[in-house]
């Protein structure tokens, strides 16, 4: 203690004190939000297979009391997740056939995606990559320069976009080190960031991380990842204001969820909150059959019937394109009458 403080070292930024202090004992969460404990044995088992986590930020936008808050369904471990369903996998999108080198899935022309990391702020219980084998397959600690050998040598790529887990996740330095690299690839033209730290996080977007983003020559998009209105607060549009201001195309994603956003007047008030914080909604995708995750599964036919009621309630910039993942398609699929 005595030798910190004769040594001052640079105090970590405010976001990374809040991701260390997120919730991951399901039965602090059920505490902080007056839960009945009688959810925490279920809880407990379903953590087991994939941690809780999620930051207290985030916890703060739930109704307290109420055991079907839309956020808290996203991230609360329930005993559903252990029933298996006939379909629902491990590795629902065929990540691992699509992979050339380690932390690069290549699928669809012009665009590669790069692993930068299996760390999330918060652990959403329909992730679709909550069992990808990230130790193996993650392009960090490292192992970037397989996968910035790959971009390097492969001039069709035109536009490289960091998922995970959550790019944002990675410390300034390190991504301003991932970003310096990507520069200097004379073919790339654009930087995508698929992130949902600027909406479960918002601390996540501070000066530091303007300035790693100011200094890339790459046209960059931030697509962020928010289910529900709820989830955007003012602090969330605060936060994405200067990266708008800074001319970064913003634009959202969002899984359809039952229990969560299932409704066309939830999604119409999300996409107006999207709106309103300079975000455009860009995907609604169906969900990925990962194990886990079938009690959130929406039909085709009332997905389609939501579409049609956005449809005739929003402007056609607002509504999102229904998609779904297809393991080995050129392309996020449109979901369609049939
Ligand atoms: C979804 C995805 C993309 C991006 O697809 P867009 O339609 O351009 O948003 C790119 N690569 C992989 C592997 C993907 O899963
Ligand atoms: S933030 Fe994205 S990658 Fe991370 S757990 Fe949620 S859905 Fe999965």
């Amino acid at each position: 203690m005595i030798a910190a403080s004769l040594t001052p070292r640079e105090a970590p930024p405010r976001w990374q004190v809040e991701l260390a202090a997120a919730y991951t004992d399901p039965a602090e969460l059920l505490h902080a939000l007056d839960l009945d404990p009688a959810w925490l044995p279920a809880a407990r088992r379903a953590a087991a297979a994939f941690p809780l986590r999620v930051p207290r930020g985030f916890v703060a936008r739930m109704r307290k009391g109420d055991a079907h808050d839309p956020l808290l369904r996203q991230v609360l471990p329930l005993a559903e997740e252990l029933v298996a369903a006939p379909g629902y996998v491990a590795d629902p999108v065929g990540d691992l056939a699509a992979m050339p080198v380690p932390g690069v899935l290549h699928k669809y022309r012009g665009r590669a995606l790069l692993v930068a990391t299996g760390a999330c702020g918060v652990h959403c219980r329909y992730c679709f990559r909550r069992e990808f084998p990230y130790g193996a397959a993650s392009a960090g600690r490292g192992a970037w320069d397989a996968a910035l050998d790959y971009l390097r040598a492969t001039p069709e790529v035109s536009e490289v976009i960091l998922s995970g887990g959550d790019p944002l996740a990675l410390s300034d330095r390190r991504l301003a080190t991932l970003l310096a690299a990507l520069d200097a690839i004379p073919h790339l033209q654009r930087l995508r960031i698929h992130s949902r730290q600027p909406v479960v996080l918002p601390a996540r977007v501070d000066g530091g991380l303007l300035a790693v983003l100011d200094a890339t020559r790459l046209a960059t998009v931030l697509v962020v990842h928010a289910n529900h209105p709820h989830e955007l607060d003012a602090e969330v549009a605060a936060a994405l204001a200067p990266l708008r201001r800074r001319g970064i195309t913003l634009l959202n994603q969002s899984v359809l969820l039952a229990g969560v956003n299932d409704d066309a007047a939830v999604l119409a008030e999300l996409s107006e909150r999207l709106f309103a914080a300079g975000v455009l909604p860009y995907y609604l995708h169906q969900l990925d059959a990962v194990r886990g995750a079938a009690h959130f599964a929406v039909a085709d036919a009332r997905a389609l019937a939501i579409m049609d009621t956005l449809r005739a309630q929003l402007p056609g910039y607002l509504v999102p394109r229904l998609v779904r993942e297809v393991a080995g398609a050129p392309a996020k699929t449109p979901v369609v009458a049939r």
